[in-house]
């Protein structure tokens, strides 16, 4: 394909993009979900009418070419590290119990306090994420949008630590004093951040995106072991409940991000799986509405009626044996 302007960067907008295969997903969420890179495996979930994401795609659906500059790359595995190192490693391991003390709300619902992760650091790492879905063309993310992308943009690229000849090489803690030092000059998006208490192995939510496109009142997404609700008004507001949050979590105000102290809420395995059902049905909801309208229109052109409902039943479920063959032979 043939490319008549260079692209720009989509976070400083100044230096070309010139970085490949930049992951759209941080390495805090590629590293729990599809391993090491070199390992990379994941499954896509959409709509469309096919069961494609039952396929293995190593790690297509999350790269992209020519979005960021290579100094802009660096600056966000910079902070991707960080809280790589800080939460993804230690929150659920009883040698760092202290760094995360459990508290619960007056209604019972458990959070920890992230004693040693930096809020703001935390909060640009989420909004890093949901803003390269927003901006990305990529299947996985092409329905999300967020209304305003900007605000993250200009709180991304202001706020990253700065970089040189492509390294960065500002000491953690001068960066991180810098930015608490900064924050207050910002307005900063709240959100809502939950996670599953513990993560053994390779369990089902591992595989799991979820950005719902029509929930965005708050944004309900669900990322591997987290739930994240991210809200455009400031203040938060939870006007839509994908997750039935606030049945759960009477008090869920409580833990609104950012704050001095990171408080992520946490859900036991069964508080969990009641979310991997609400996203699981919806999909399959949608994925055999356009299965059904696909099998009608092709029985109409056949035989030029409608299929009795008896009929399309039937067709429907053939369709998903064969899909289901078809992919059980390519993976
Ligand atoms: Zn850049």
């Amino acid at each position: 394909m043939e490319k008549l302007e260079e692209p720009i960067c989509k976070i400083c907008k100044e230096k070309k993009a010139d970085q490949t295969g930049s992951h759209l997903l941080s390495a805090f969420f590629v590293e729990s979900m599809i391993g090491k890179r070199d390992d990379e495996s994941s499954f896509l979930l959409t709509d469309k009418p096919n069961l494609e994401h039952r396929i293995d795609r190593k790690a297509e659906p999350i790269k992209e070419d020519f979005i960021f500059c290579r100094g802009c790359e660096q600056r966000l595995s910079y902070l991707e590290s960080y809280i790589s190192q800080e939460v993804t490693q230690k929150f659920d391991k009883a040698e760092y119990r202290e760094n995360f003390e459990v508290k619960a709300t007056e209604n019972g619902f458990y959070y920890k306090e992230c004693k040693n992760v930096n809020s703001y650091a935390f909060s640009l790492l989420i909004y890093s994420i949901i803003w390269r879905a927003s901006i990305s063309n990529k299947e996985l993310y092409k329905q999300f949008n967020l209304s305003d992308n900007e605000i993250l943009r200009v709180l991304l690229n202001d706020l990253l630590p700065e970089y040189k000849d492509y390294k960065v090489k500002i000491k953690r803690k001068i960066w991180l004093n810098r930015l608490n030092e900064n924050s207050k000059n910002y307005s900063w998006p709240e959100f809502i951040a939950i996670r599953k208490e513990t993560i053994e192995g390779q369990d089902t939510s591992r595989n799991m995106i979820f950005l719902h496109p029509e929930f965005n009142d708050p944004y309900n997404l669900m990322l591997n072991e987290f739930i994240i609700l991210y809200s455009e008004k400031i203040p938060f507001e939870l006007n839509q409940d994908l997750f039935e949050i606030s049945e759960k979590l009477k008090d869920w105000n409580q833990i609104i991000s950012p704050t001095k102290i990171l408080k992520i809420g946490i859900f036991n395995n069964e508080e969990w799986n009641t979310l991997l059902v609400i996203a699981k049905e919806l999909l399959k909801a949608k994925k055999i509405e356009a299965i059904r309208i696909n099998i009608n229109n092709d029985f109409q052109i056949k035989f030029g009626i409608q299929p009795t409902s008896q009929e399309l039943s039937y067709l429907i479920e053939k369709f998903i044996k064969n899909e289901d063959a078809k992919n059980n032979k390519s993976a």
